[in-house]
């Protein structure tokens, strides 16, 4: 069944995700702050809306893709988007955003009277547009049954992981696996060099052994074992490190909130927070082996 979905954040991810939302055959009302990506976007099909709030009145889900908690916040309060919809509307937000900030929008949109799901995604710019997306959804079970049509026009994959912010939560305990095991795989390949062995050999053992994760096998951090990894290509990205230094630092924020002991978490968010301020700009995120060095000081 098609639905009029108003889809506010039309940058890198929502841009194409809207897109696509066009061609399963939905009206999408489109609105960025930034003319040109609006202007972009109704190349593909979305209709261009005066404002949030414009495009929010006339629909039945509004999905929103923005930077971060602040702007979800301050876009459904202040800036008037949960008092523009019509009581019932769906609000899903697809942001990778704080799980605390997550959790108050969703309390905002119940006290508003409507409906709320967080639903962050994984799979990057290409996942976005080849609407190959995996979505972690957090909210209740009818919130995201309602939803998953629309998500499935975006993704591959859709998981209901529980309640208000568990999509967010699910997200960032992904994503710190990710880090530490990429650090961990780095570490490795450094050691290894200090020791003489050669890369190959590392990865024909660990590949087939315990050490064997997807840091390793698919986006591994040297050039050689595996052609297809960001190594290979100068480090473009892939995923770039100053998303996963973003990611992090959520983490790192859940882990201060909880009173969580996880001393690699921490590390990994200071070490990303480091490497995406300085080389690590535009490179993915497994050249943080580049920042490793064997006591030699020659670069693996
Ligand atoms: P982006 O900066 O390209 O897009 C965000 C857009 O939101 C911008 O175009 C901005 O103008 C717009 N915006 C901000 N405030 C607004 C407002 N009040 N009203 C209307 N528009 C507003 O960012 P992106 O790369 O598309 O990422 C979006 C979200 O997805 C982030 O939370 C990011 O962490 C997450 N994410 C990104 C990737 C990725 O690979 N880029 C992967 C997974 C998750």
């Amino acid at each position: 069944m098609s639905s009029t979905v108003a889809f506010i954040g039309l940058g890198h991810m929502g841009g194409p995700m809207a897109a696509n939302l066009v061609g399963a055959g939905h009206r999408v009302l489109g609105f960025d702050l930034l003319p040109d990506l609006l202007a972009a976007a109704t190349a593909t099909g979305v209709e261009p809306a005066e404002s949030a709030a414009a495009a929010a009145a006339q629909a039945e889900v509004v999905v929103t893709m923005l930077p971060a908690g602040r702007h979800v916040l301050a876009l459904y309060g202040e800036q008037g988007l949960l008092a523009a919809a019509r009581p019932g509307t769906l609000f899903v937000d697809c942001s990778t955003i704080d799980v605390a900030d997550a959790r108050a929008a969703h309390e905002a949109v119940l006290a508003a009277g409507h409906r709320a799901l967080d639903a962050p995604v994984s799979g990057g710019v290409v996942g976005a547009e080849a609407a190959t997306l995996t979505f972690m959804a957090g909210g209740g079970a009818e919130e995201f049954a309602a939803a998953e049509p629309l998500l499935g026009a975006m993704g591959k994959k859709a998981v209901h992981c529980g309640g208000p912010g568990a999509g967010q939560a699910a997200k960032i305990c992904n994503n710190m696996i990710l880090a530490i095991s990429m650090i961990g795989v780095s570490e490795a390949f450094v050691l290894a060099d200090s020791l003489g062995l050669d890369h190959q050999a590392l990865y024909d053992v660990a590949s087939t052994a315990s050490g064997q994760c997807w840091a390793l096998t698919v986006n591994c951090p040297v050039p050689g074992p595996v052609p297809a990894s960001p190594a290979n290509r100068d480090y473009r990205p892939g995923f770039a490190a100053p998303l996963m230094a973003k990611d992090l630092g959520l983490a790192a924020n859940a882990l201060r909130a909880g009173g969580v002991e996880a001393p690699l978490g921490l590390k990994a968010a200071e070490m990303y927070a480091a490497f995406a301020a300085a080389e690590g700009a535009d490179l993915d995120f497994s050249a943080i082996v580049r920042t490793l060095r064997p006591q030699n000081g020659n670069p693996v």
